[in-house]
């Protein structure tokens, strides 16, 4: 049996129970009842326990066993990803609620009656809860009341309780709900995707499509094809925040919303959708990367939107990358997957290339929308005023789009209102106690943050160090500080600050949606948050504030991810009638990823950055692992990282780089040494590493991780 947290365990069958492979179990470990999942013997290590000396294990949970495609992708993982095989195989029964069989529990919703005395409280929570249902708490929370003043609602009849049965079924979207009318081009893409679907086996598809082409719209169909020979579809996106989008395009095409995974569901929510998953009731589920891991009875399509996206990555606990293991998982279940993106990461093109996956391209956008024209500012000739960030071109186009009512988009990939605080008394700096990183200043919420670790503090009114006051100053911009910039040239323009500050639940996401839909923002300004998915026809202007930024540290993607995130950003702008105009602000003007942006030649930039990648033997072409060390004992750290480069193997094809400081130094209090190592397509990498590692051994104080394909360099 598979636990979670120990590895391979061995138990005895309890008499007279049947048990096969992939059965979830619960068994005792110690005093401690653990979750775990039956495996096939022979394909677990050889070292087996005589049989008289085993526990038996309790009880087999109430719900279809883990099947056989699914117990190999984990194993694939663990393999792949140098991970436990136990660590991988948790994410499946990550939600234990769900294994606890049927059950009912109680919610409340309004009756549509009075309470005999009327308080302030109450007129708000029944206005707030109209058409709502859920636990005291979730209803508390959306009406901004106490759950006193609830349960006072309760007693005077106008709240009644409901037993809601956990499982209850989902509504069912039908294939045929709102069938949309495709241009040939999208015709001939979505047959393909259907076809595929229709006849199952696995099919890798990169779906190649510019911005607003309709790569949604054509992949739809397949998820049509999917629900008409009741098969269910993954859809995977890089984040909650596009959710909220797709649900409503979804439920528009298909008459009744997807069922959803991520991590802001409630313990109920998660229960009833991995049931339903595992029922195989659960038709179509969007979710982030977790969501491929879930226990579908009967996948017949996996959908990976935005699939150049780099938060597909998981950097802590297994670091996998979502968008290969979608790929594996279609192996696995034989069925096709589709990678949809504007701006395929090179991964994916040379794969496509190669012939491996099938490339299905969309060239123009939909209904004779043009694609934006794209200028650049030189900020070394057309600076702005010292202390601002909007150069004079730039601004005279956002007055314009404000005269016009057109709206539109400033881009800085920076949160908070400056990346830096220092007195100019004394040069003090404002650093994480805890890792190596300055603290960002969030002037909407008086408070310096770190972004790595959390780490919070009052804004300071005077120096820490020499104690001078008002001798702080900030440095460099944020999209708070762009948005003063805004309010301080058009007092009466109407800004909303899109960040995963400001947009941190679905909800929040859905407000946003709506209010620049009705027309009531004027200017938005985000960071990469707003660069995708997002559909508003009236934006006409976007305005790339700094597109040095995303080159600085110049880690192997910069070039790439700079390229991709303008163009996303880009493509936000004349999605309607009106055309779409771009301002990119750049020191550089004549830097190769700007150039090609500026002539929109996409087939030059990627023929350079394969050129640079072929040349540098760099992912695709090569392959990198990371090893990472950390320990909250710096001496300790660095003992084992020196110890673990002494022992690099010498193999043909393979080189290792390290033991170094890490970049991030010190994280989260921890303090990191990295190992890079760099092979060729030959070498069998991971069974390098864990011969490598297998042989030494560490105090379990210091942590050692394995970054297959790392994305992070830091
Ligand atoms: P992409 O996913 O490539 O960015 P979308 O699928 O979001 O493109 O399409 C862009 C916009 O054009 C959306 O508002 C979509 O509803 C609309 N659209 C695309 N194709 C069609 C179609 N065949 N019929 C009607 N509307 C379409
Ligand atoms: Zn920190």
């Amino acid at each position: 049996m598979m636990n979670a947290a120990l590895g391979p365990l061995d138990y005895r069958v309890p008499d007279g129970l049947d048990v096969n492979a992939g059965a979830v179990v619960v068994a005792p470990l110690g005093p401690r009842q653990v979750l775990g999942i039956v495996w096939e013997e022979e394909r677990l290590p050889a070292e087996r326990i005589d049989d008289s000396r085993l526990r038996p294990f309790i009880s087999v949970c109430d719900v279809p066993p883990i099947r056989a495609e699914l117990r190999r992708l984990i194993e694939w993982c663990a393999n792949y990803y140098c991970a436990p095989l136990a660590s991988v195989a948790r994410m499946v029964i990550a939600s234990s609620a769900a294994l606890r069989g049927a059950a009912t529990m109680t919610e409340y919703r309004l009756t549509g009656g009075m309470p005999e005395r009327m308080t302030a409280k109450r007129e708000l929570a029944l206005a707030a809860l109209e058409g709502e249902q859920g636990s005291l708490r979730e209803l508390a929370e959306m009406a901004g009341v106490s759950e006193g003043v609830l349960r006072g609602l309760v007693n005077q009849g106008a709240i009644e309780p409901v037993e809601v049965d956990c499982d209850r079924p989902y509504p069912q979207a039908r294939a045929d709900f709102a069938v949309p009318e495709l241009s040939p081009q999208q015709s001939e893409v979505a047959d393909r995707l259907v076809e595929a679907t229709a006849s199952g086996g696995f099919a890798p598809f990169l779906l190649d499509g510019v911005t607003g082409s309709g790569k949604t719209e054509t992949y739809c169909e397949a998820i049509a094809s999917a629900l008409e020979h009741g098969k269910q579809v993954l859809v995977l996106l890089p984040e909650i925040a596009l959710t909220e989008a797709f649900l409503r395009r979804f439920e528009d095409r298909f008459g009744a919303a997807p069922v959803q995974w991520h991590s802001s569901l409630k313990a109920t929510e998660r229960r009833r959708a991995w049931r339903a998953i595992a029922a195989g009731t659960a038709q179509v589920v969007v979710g982030a990367r977790s969501a491929l891991f879930l226990p579908y009875a009967r996948l017949g399509l996996i959908v990976v939107d935005e699939a150049h996206e780099i938060s597909f990555k998981q950097d802590e606990g297994v670091r996998y990358n979502a968008r290969d293991v979608a790929v594996m998982r279609a192996r696995f279940e034989q069925i096709p997957v589709v990678l949809a993106s504007a701006t395929p990461a090179l991964e994916s093109l040379a794969m496509a290339d190669s012939g491996v996956y099938e490339r299905l391209v969309l060239p123009s956008r939909f209904g004779g929308a043009q694609m934006p024209d794209i200028q650049l500012i030189d900020l070394t000739e057309d600076p702005p005023e010292r202390g601002e960030w909007i150069a004079p071109p730039l601004r005279r186009a956002l007055f314009q789009r404000l005269e016009r009512g057109e709206q539109s988009l400033l881009f800085l990939n920076r949160r908070g209102y400056a990346p830096l605080t220092l007195c100019r008394h004394c040069g003090y700096r404002f650093q994480c106690p805890n890792c190596t990183a300055w603290m960002v200043e969030h002037r909407l919420t008086h408070r310096l943050a770190c972004h790595h670790c959390g780490h919070v503090v009052p804004a300071p009114r005077f120096c820490p160090e020499c104690k001078e006051e008002d001798s702080l100053v900030a440095c460099g911009p944020g999209v708070e500080r762009i948005a003063d910039e805004v309010k301080a040239l058009w007092p009466q323009a109407r800004t909303a600050i899109v960040t995963s500050d400001t947009l941190f639940s679905p909800a929040r996401v859905a407000d946003f949606v709506k209010s620049v839909e009705a027309g009531d923002i004027d200017i938005i300004v985000g960071t990469q948050l707003v660069t995708k998915g997002y559909h508003f026809p009236n934006l006409t202007l976007v305005g790339v504030i700094d597109a040095d930024l995303g080159l600085e540290g110049g880690d192997l993607r910069a070039s790439e991810r700079t390229f991709q995130q303008i163009m996303q950003v880009a493509g936000r702008a004349g999605r309607g009638q009106k055309p779409g105009r771009v301002f990119i602000q750049t020191r550089m003007p004549e830097g190769e990823v700007i150039k090609t942006l500026i002539e929109g030649d996409t087939e030059r930039f990627y023929a350079v950055e394969t050129e640079n990648r072929r040349r540098a033997n760099a992912p695709p072409f090569g392959r990198f692992a990371a090893i990472i060390i950390s320990s909250e004992d710096a001496d300790e750290a660095a003992q084992v990282a020196r110890l673990i480069g002494k022992s690099a193997p010498l193999i043909e094809g393979m080189r290792v780089y390290g033991p170094a400081p890490a970049p991030l130094s010190v994280l989260r209090g921890r303090h990191r040494h990295r190992l890079l190592i760099h092979a060729t397509r030959q070498v069998d990498i991971q069974a390098a590493i864990r011969e490598w590692l297998g042989n030494i051994v560490w105090k379990s104080s210091t942590r050692v991780a394995v970054d297959v394909d790392p994305y992070s360099f830091m």
